[in-house]
């Protein structure tokens, strides 16, 4: 099968979260299951930085509305996958975040910015294409690609097919009426069969309406999205799909998150070695400031710091989970209510609780290596890779019921396959029950080994996922 995968993000250079990671593992992983899968993503400046050499191969022009004349820049990433660069400097050469604007605002012309990648992906698969090289299927991914399934339905002459991938639902890529025009759609296109959503432009409803077939990263979220309280507006339109809509649940770069390869860490630990695990945790209790003892559990997060993640129900009960006693570990970035209520927190408990601001790979790794308790209570998660590292890492996590999130935690209870520490309801008192129920595990050595064995000895590699993708694509091909 010949794919073209279109994103917005592309681990290791430009990756906001999860959608980055799978673009940069996913398609590898089906290469080496024998498919022709090429990368489209705009050619941010740290993509031309990586890639000085790429050549440009083609100019798509006449797109539409007020849609730029890009160059397409080909280059081959270090995993052998073909990239192409969606290269036009006004809209691509901005430093920082993707998305937002230095006040943390969205860019204005992100409808441009995305419509201009939704667009060439459909150029790719039209008749217009100059390229010697069509695609079976459009492999979309979230708001920031899915216009594309619509350009097809207006404008193809070719059958090109499309899959769009959920990987965050609430996203949804919503502008103004004026951006049909812009976007160089024609009114047929404006009406609720097609991108119109209660009067505005949805990328996302758009793609959901027009693609030959819709999934998501877990098949819990694929359920959940359905009903009207986690739909997120979308849910009639999802039931109304359901025959086309799956989930595939994410895989992991094994190679890149391996506690036993990982150049990241002080010590190297695999689940035989367990014992080396220790040397990580110190390290990590010096490098945050934290009182470096061996008799607390140390629970950690790495996540964005948004409502959708939990991390206030977290913080509502941090001062009880340190009198447990325990400490805790934060790194994340994001809603400034939460950045600034865990920092005041930190300050007010030195040597027990730290938390860093920003966003570090390095020290995502050695968070994973280093604590003994990953915590994710996430309000929804449509899959969810950090708890699948540190299930890696021999770190057990405690997760809250949703998404993904329990399509790959097994709560301790099971000892046939317990893994972590699961909860239900999104409250605070759930939460604190569960981590407490953790720090109490973390004492029981006999437990605690079972529950990181079973938890390292999950196979969360691509290779299985990337053959439920290859069977969607030959599906949606006929
Ligand atoms: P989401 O995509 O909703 O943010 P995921 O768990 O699917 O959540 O993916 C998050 C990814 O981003 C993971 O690879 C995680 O390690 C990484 N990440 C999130 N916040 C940070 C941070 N502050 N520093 C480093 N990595 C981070």
């Amino acid at each position: 099968m010949k794919i073209l995968f279109s994103t917005s993000e592309l681990a290791p250079w430009v990756k906001t979260g999860g959608l980055g990671d799978v673009a940069g593992a996913l398609p590898a992983a089906l290469r080496a299951l024998g498919h022709d899968v090429r990368v489209l993503v705009p050619a941010y400046p740290a993509l031309l930085q990586a890639f000085p050499g790429a050549a440009e191969i083609a100019r798509p022009h006449w797109l539409g509305g007020l849609l730029p004349t890009p160059g397409l820049r080909e280059a081959t990433a270090p995993d052998g996958t073909p990239l192409l660069l969606l290269d036009y400097r006004p809209y691509f050469d901005r430093t920082g975040n993707p998305y937002l604007g230095p006040e943390g605002r969205d860019w204005l012309d992100n409808h441009l910015r995305f419509g201009l990648l939704s667009r060439v992906a459909a150029w790719i698969g039209s008749e217009a294409s100059t390229l010697d090289w069509v695609p079976d299927v459009i492999h979309c991914n979230d708001w920031q690609s899915a216009l594309a399934p619509a350009y097809l339905a207006y404008g193809a002459e070719r059958p090109v097919k499309s899959l769009v991938t959920v990987h965050n639902l609430a996203f949804q890529g919503i502008f103004d009426h004026a951006a049909l025009f812009e976007l160089g759609l024609p009114d047929a296109a404006w009406s609720m069969h097609g991108v119109e959503y209660h009067g505005y432009l949805s990328f996302l409803k758009a793609g959901l309406q027009h693609a030959d077939a819709i999934n998501t990263v877990s098949p819990g979220y694929a359920r959940e999205i359905q009903t009207d309280a986690e739909g997120m507006g979308m849910a009639g339109l999802l039931r109304h799909r359901a025959a086309d809509l799956s989930g595939i649940l994410n895989g992991i770069d094994t190679r890149d998150w391996d506690p036993a390869h990982d150049g990241h860490l002080v010590k190297r630990y695999g689940s035989r070695r367990l014992e080396d695990k220790a040397a990580n945790k110190a390290a990590l209790q010096a490098e945050m400031g934290l009182d470096v003892r061996a008799d607390r559990p140390l629970l950690a997060v790495v996540s964005r710091l948004t409502e959708q993640k939990g991390l206030d129900l977290f913080l509502e009960v941090a001062a009880r989970v340190l009198d447990l006693p325990a400490q805790i570990a934060v790194l994340g970035s994001g809603a400034h209510a939460l950045e600034h209520g865990w920092t005041a927190f930190a300050r007010r408990h030195p040597g027990r609780c730290a938390v860093r601001i920003g966003f570090d790979e390095g020290f995502a790794h050695r968070i994973e290596a280093g604590a003994d308790i990953f915590v994710m209570p996430s309000r929804f998660e449509p899959c969810g890779l950090n708890q699948m590292y540190s299930l890696r890492y021999g770190t057990p996590p405690v997760v809250r019921a949703t998404g993904g999130l329990a399509d790959t935690v097994v709560d301790a209870t099971d000892e046939k396959r317990g893994n972590g520490f699961v909860f239900g309801p999104a409250t605070a008192a759930a939460l604190f029950a569960a981590l407490q129920r953790a720090a109490v595990a973390w004492r029981d050595p006999t437990l605690w080994r079972r529950l990181q064995k079973h938890g390292m000895a999950r196979d969360s590699s691509w290779a299985e996922s990337a053959g439920h993708y290859a069977a969607l694509y030959e599906k949606i091909a006929g």
